[in-house]
């Protein structure tokens, strides 16, 4: 392992950002901020009162009838504004995620990158948020379709992402017209500031996006207490996401749910095998593995399966833990010590139930939160990590024999976020595309995300998209006009 790198020192204070306001801790209870590489606290969050709360919805109330009249192409030119602001400060943002929630820094930069492109494609595609006229059928009675922004909007987020999570959240609902309060993950909040900053500087106006803190159900419950909001967008785990799903039913608001997941992966054995090796390895212990499209459950068929396992174990054991900060990490610590424990049970219980344990299975070092890149083999259905989201560096390798028996294995669970399949053979990819039940399926790829496609789950994995057209949308409503 690396020697953790100190950069604590360059950490920006996080402050609530309150109808144009940066407010700091001043009398508020606060939650302390920790750099997952060495533990050590970092800074504090400050969290909102029920007045901070309050002084926010009035804010967006009161803004909405100007920032939707605005126009998206005005609306465009501040979005794209604040893309270029991202950049500039690139290097100074890219560190503060790396900082808090211990990604390497490369990943943080491409994190940047891409929540940058986010930006520009609502910037660009609000501009085609129009209706249709339908030809009339009632003589003198005209018909047409309107789409209008839904109003002020409350997002939630986890700290995987942060600078994407934050231009996602805050970006769809500013291209589409609609104000948002939104509350970023505790764990990681000066990123997601950082970005706010640049939306501010680019010519938000005071009131029109908020930020705030707290102790997310308190937050939460407050916000959809609330008649002024009549949107939530929540990125996070499936329990989470039901809960808030039932809180906006009292007053029907509309909801988009970016929820957990626990990705297949089928590899055949006509795929080239060393190809997915490389890009399997890469991708299950990108971010720790806390990535909510994650491959977790490795099914590879018979033939190929002692080969893949003897390669995946190999490849994890090459990859270097340490400091994000530091530039030969290829992988960081997990976020804090509650998710490092959670994986930790989740490995010991496949192993005691009789799961191969392949490489890893143990902390690395004497600080901070590190768990080593972990291959488990032949684990049960009955190991709790075949049905919960480890959220962790774990891949599960497990062997399949045709193509029923895959697609029965990939879809037994609850989730349907995301999947991935490798194969050759056309039949077999028209076949996966027709019945595996995932939102997103990669095929030959793990690339499955990019600004113009929608990024969403089904089944227990969600409801609605973010990005693509359909994430626009979500913050639409439609009128139907009629004129006689
Ligand atoms: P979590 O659901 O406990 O927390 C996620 C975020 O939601 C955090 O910022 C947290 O502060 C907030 N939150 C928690 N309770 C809340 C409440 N009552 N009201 C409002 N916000 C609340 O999950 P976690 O363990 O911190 O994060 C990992 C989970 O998030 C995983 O299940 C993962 O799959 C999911 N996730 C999903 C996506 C996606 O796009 N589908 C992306 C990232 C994370």
């Amino acid at each position: 392992m690396n020697i953790p790198v100190a950069q604590d020192a360059a950490y920006v204070a996080p402050q609530l950002l309150i109808d144009g306001e940066w407010i700091g801790v001043e009398a508020r209870e606060t939650s302390p901020v920790v750099n997952p590489a060495n533990g050590r606290v970092v800074g504090h969050v400050p969290h909102a009162t029920a007045a901070d709360l309050d002084r926010a919805l009035a804010a967006a109330e009161r803004e909405f009838p100007l920032w939707r009249k605005i126009g998206p192409r005005e609306r465009g030119r501040i979005l794209k504004r604040a893309a270029d602001l991202m950049h500039e400060r690139g290097d100074a943002i890219a560190r503060l995620a790396t900082l808090e929630m211990g990604k390497p820094l490369a990943e943080a930069r491409i994190e940047l990158h891409v929540a940058t492109e986010e930006l520009e494609w609502f910037a660009e595609e609000a501009r085609r948020t129009w209706g249709r006229v339908p030809p009339g059928r009632f003589g003198e009675t005209r018909f047409s379709v309107h789409k209008q922004p839904v109003g002020p909007s409350a997002g939630f987020s986890a700290w995987n992402f942060p600078i994407g999570n934050a231009c996602r959240k805050m970006g769809t609902a500013l291209a589409a017209g609609c104000p948002m309060i939104y509350k970023p993950g505790e764990e990681a909040p000066a990123s997601a500031l950082a970005v706010a900053r640049c939306l501010v500087e680019a010519g938000v106006p005071p009131g029109v996006i908020s930020v705030v803190f707290g102790v997310p159900d308190t937050i939460s419950r407050h916000l959809l207490a609330s008649p002024i909001i009549r949107k939530i967008s929540f990125t996070g785990s499936v329990p989470v996401g039901k809960h808030l799903v039932k809180l906006a039913a009292d007053s029907m608001k509309r909801t988009t749910m970016e929820l957990g997941g626990h990705a297949p992966v089928l590899v055949f054995d006509d795929a080239d095998q060393e190809n997915v090796l490389d890009q399997s390895v890469q991708r299950k212990f990108r971010n720790c593995g806390q990535v909510c499209v994650s491959p977790t459950r490795f099914y590879v068929q018979d033939a190929a399966y002692d080969a893949f396992c003897d390669g995946f174990a190999a490849r994890a054991k090459t990859i270097r833990v340490g400091d994000g900060m530091d530039p030969d990490t290829m992988m960081g610590p997990m976020v804090h010590g509650r998710r490092r424990d959670a994986i930790e049970a989740l490995v010991k219980d496949a192993v005691a139930q009789g799961a191969r344990l392949l490489a890893g299975g143990e902390r690395v070092g004497n600080e901070g939160f590190f768990y080593a890149p972990t291959v488990l083999a032949d684990v049960p259905d009955s190991a709790r990590i075949m049905s919960e989201e480890p959220f962790g560096p774990v891949a599960v390798l497990n062997r399949f024999s045709d193509i029923d028996d895959a697609i029965t294995k990939a879809n037994h669970l609850p989730f349907g976020l995301a999947a991935y399949a490798f194969t050759q053979s056309v039949a077999r990819i028209h076949r996966l595309a027709d019945d595996v039940e995932a939102g997103m399926l990669g095929i030959n790829s793990f690339n499955i995300s990019m600004p113009e496609v929608p990024f969403g789950g089904i089944k227990e994995s969600g409801m609605g998209s973010e990005v693509g057209v359909e994430g626009l949308d979500a913050y639409l409503v439609t009128k139907t006009l009629s004129i006689t």
